[in-house]
């Protein structure tokens, strides 16, 4: 079988390439063609010798996404893409479109098996993971959508499908392979890495050295709470992912950001708010309050505007940096998850 040559560091691929009689040098023209000009073919690969490109063909191959369908918000602002690979896989990529740049919004597994009784990506549970190359393909092929406007993607967040840090080798080989000059060129800041608490990886990742942004889904202050909405807080506690998040700013230097997902009766009181701020006064951290999308299956639904208001006031009051985040795409399905489980149930939209 031909050795897929998409998702390799510039290094790999010289290795790769050499034995077959290509010069080392041949590597950096191939990883221009296919991370920065989004060309997947040998054939077109014009600066190299016909011979050669017909020697690439014939060994290996460039594995990227298939676009499957496409939904864009009404103010054009977000789109939604259900991508695809060879396997017939079928991931949830979205842009953003923010005043402050382009953010894309990466799936890290088919499906996930966390359980969190909120999320849509869940419900089926996690087909497999993602390599690197399949994470990088959902950026290249955002950024091949924005060519035309002369723009590119500026932000990536690791928030799609999946848990990442349940597929550490692959995520983190994709975070480095975006901050290489041959690559995206972009700064560790300018990414965003979220988990529902995965403590021991969120030590090693803090090792790394990469001073990335880690985003920690927490949604809830006491155990039984936590626990009945992400299951994974049987394994890793409350102050366990707390304590995890203050060695990771500790070592990296970076504020972590905790999201907690307000889900009316079940964790959106005055109570849990002052809650919230206890647990988080003088630790080198944020929040961000994201209204839940809601799950009407399981009675779960968002507060109104107001007890959300009161929320933010009562962690600003004390002294707590508090987000909201502002809800974009809602009319195309673009909450975790829908858009693919939407296509589990009909045939894809081929196009
Ligand atoms: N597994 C990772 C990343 C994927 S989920 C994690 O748990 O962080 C990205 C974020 O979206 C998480 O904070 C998750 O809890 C949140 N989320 C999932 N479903 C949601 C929903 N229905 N409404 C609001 N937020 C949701």
């Amino acid at each position: 079988m031909k050795k897929n040559i998409f998702g390799l560091y510039r290094e790999e691929i010289e290795a790769i390439i050499t034995p077959i009689g290509l010069e080392r040098y041949r590597a950096a023209q191939i990883s221009e063609w296919m991370y920065q000009r989004g060309v997947y073919c040998f054939q077109d690969m014009t600066n190299l010798p016909l011979p050669k490109r017909m020697l690439l063909a014939q060994n290996f191959t460039i594995d990227t996404a298939h676009l499957k369908l496409e939904q864009h918000s009404s103010d054009k602002k977000t789109s939604k893409l259900l991508l695809a690979f060879d396997d017939g896989a079928a991931i949830e990529t979205v842009l953003m479109r923010q005043p402050y740049g382009n953010s894309v919004c990466v799936s890290s597994q088919v499906g996930c098996n966390m359980g969190c009784i909120f999320c849509a990506s869940t419900l089926h549970g996690a087909a497999r993971n993602l390599s690197a190359g399949e994470i990088l393909a959902q950026v290249l092929y955002i950024n091949q959508m924005l060519k035309p406007d002369d723009m590119t993607v500026n932000n990536i967040v690791i928030m799609g499908s999946g848990e990442p840090l349940n597929n550490y080798d692959h995520v983190v080989k994709f975070i480095r392979l975006c901050h290489q000059e041959y690559c995206l060129n972009l700064s560790y800041r300018s990414i965003t890495l979220s988990t529902c608490g995965i403590v021991p990886a969120i030590d090693r990742l803090a090792a790394e050295g990469l001073p990335i942004t880690l985003s920690i889904s927490l949604h809830a202050t006491d155990d039984s709470t936590r626990t009945k909405l992400m299951p994974v807080n049987r394994q890793y506690s409350v102050s366990e992912v707390i304590a995890a998040g203050d060695r990771y700013s500790k070592t990296t230097g970076r504020r972590v950001t905790y999201e907690y997902t307000l889900i009316a009766g079940i964790n959106d009181g005055p109570v849990h708010a002052k809650q919230l701020a206890d647990l988080l006064r003088g630790h080198l951290c944020n929040v961000n309050l994201i209204p839940v999308n809601n799950v009407p299956e399981r009675g779960l639904h968002r507060p109104p505007l107001s007890t959300v208001a009161q929320f933010e006031q009562t962690l600003l009051h004390n002294k707590i940096n508090v987000t909201v985040r502002k809800e974009m795409g809602s009319d195309i399905q673009a909450a975790c998850g829908q858009l693919r489980n939407e296509s589990l149930k009909k045939p894809y939209i081929n196009r």
